[in-house]
């Protein structure tokens, strides 16, 4: 037997339900907030990605599937989605008319080789959103916002946390601080925190292995370093979120994984005991530098993501109910040739008017036609009878109190409307 890849799962039944209606869930927030549904590619050309994402992050460095394809090119399974949506809008000059910011939001898969456990797959999906075109805090607040109000509407009670890392003059500032810093312990760091002293200071605060240390605990906060303007449009973004009633806190350490960041950075952490680190749901953070990094205009942005199956994982552990139909309108029975024909006809015809419809596809007889009906969960069931396909009339069961009526055919829709 082939079986399925390691870190990989497949999406089935009730679980493929539920992803449905998160994914639903998310579409209805997201029009609320007129972010339009975006798609790129699964896979990029390797180069995005170790621009993007960042030489030094560990997602670039241990973590993507890379591979030559057959025309010899680099080739990277899509680790996460800012790279491509940012690549996309560069290159389909989405700038050209930027008197709005470009607002978009993704649901896919994403790629990273790591370590398989409970809440961390090597496939996983993600959901994504993007403001690309503005520098105004607000557009921070709006994105947080956004993922803040995704959860609450899925059930879920989380806290946003949050932190700064200013311009570009903030964060040098504060990389040096944290070089003055950790340089006299580097000996107590691990040894790819060590290596992170060199290429990215920052990212040590980010480890997973130094993070309870006193070293990491004590390390130089960067809201010490921040100029002026930086300090000022933090304490903005912490007034509108104020203004929108979020429960946020500040996380001096929070640095985030990936490279791109500037200004704001942000986590969305749940509540869900024996999650652990696992209680991280989502992030998201400004991404300034980020399109001119990647070949176009100096255009500044923000955005967020989540996992959509940590996130499941969550409400099935808070015993969240999932709002999805197990059940269906009507289950058609028949018991001839003559009545499947009148079957094949009104099951067309029914659904077409917006009605959940199923019949028998294996010549059952009636008595397990009615056990398939009740598997289905079916609240009125037809049951077919040439007798009174004659008068042109069907016998029309509700499935629940057991009454029968008999509903002329041109009538069925109109009767089902009023009971369904
Ligand atoms: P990141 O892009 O690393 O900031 O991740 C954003 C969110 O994606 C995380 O908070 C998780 O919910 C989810 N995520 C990241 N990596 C994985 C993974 N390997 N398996 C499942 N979900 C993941």
């Amino acid at each position: 037997m082939i079986t399925k890849q390691k870190g990989t799962y497949d999406v089935i039944g009730i679980d493929a339900k539920k992803k449905k209606y998160v994914c639903d869930v998310i579409d209805a927030v997201c029009e609320k907030y007129n972010y339009t549904y975006i798609e790129t590619p699964i896979f990029e050309s390797s180069e995005l990605f170790h621009r993007s994402v960042g030489e030094s992050s560990d997602i670039v460095t241990k973590e993507t599937y890379d591979f030559l394809d057959r025309g010899n090119r680099n080739i990277t399974l899509r680790p996460e989605g800012t790279a491509g949506v940012v690549r996309s809008f560069i290159e389909n000059k989405m700038y050209g008319n930027m008197s709005e910011p470009v607002k978009v939001y993704y649901i896919g898969p994403m790629f990273r080789y790591e370590r398989p456990q409970s809440g961390r797959t090597r496939q996983f999906t993600q959901f994504g959103i993007e403001c690309i075109g503005t520098d105004d805090v607000m557009s921070d607040a709006e994105i947080i916002s956004l993922a803040y109000n995704a959860y609450k509407l899925l059930g879920i009670d989380v806290k946003v946390k949050i932190n700064t890392l200013g311009d570009n003059e903030s964060r040098d500032k504060y990389r040096k601080a944290l070089i003055n810093y950790f340089e006299p312990n580097i000996d107590n760091l691990c040894e790819d925190c060590r290596e992170r002293l060199i290429k990215n200071p920052l990212r040590i605060l980010d480890c997973k292995v130094d993070a309870d240390t006193d070293i990491l605990k004590n390390a130089p906060k960067t809201i010490d370093y921040l100029n002026k303007e930086s300090l000022d449009r933090f304490n903005k973004l912490k007034d509108y979120l104020d203004l929108m009633d979020i429960d946020y806190e500040l996380d001096t350490n929070l640095v985030r994984g990936l490279d791109y960041y500037n200004h704001t950075v942000f986590e969305i952490v749940g509540n869900i005991p024996d999650f652990g680190s696992q209680n991280v749901l989502g992030g998201g953070g400004r991404y300034n530098g980020l399109v001119e990094e990647l070949g176009g205009p100096n255009i500044p942005a923000v955005g967020f993501a989540m996992g959509l199956d940590r996130t499941i994982l969550a409400m099935e552990s808070l015993n969240i109910n999932f709002k999805i139909r197990d059940d269906i309108d009507i289950f058609l029975m028949y018991g001839n040739e003559e009545e499947k024909d009148t079957a094949t006809y009104l099951l067309q015809d029914l659904r077409m008017n917006g009605f959940i419809c199923e019949t028998d596809y294996m010549n059952k007889s009636f008595k397990n036609q009615f056990k398939s009906a009740d598997r289905f969960n079916s609240k009125y069931l037809i049951l077919l009878n040439s007798e009174d396909i004659k008068q042109y009339k069907v016998k029309v069961k509700d499935n629940t109190t057991k009454e029968e009526e008999l509903v002329n055919i041109n009538d069925l829709v109109d009767y089902l409307d009023t009971k369904l």
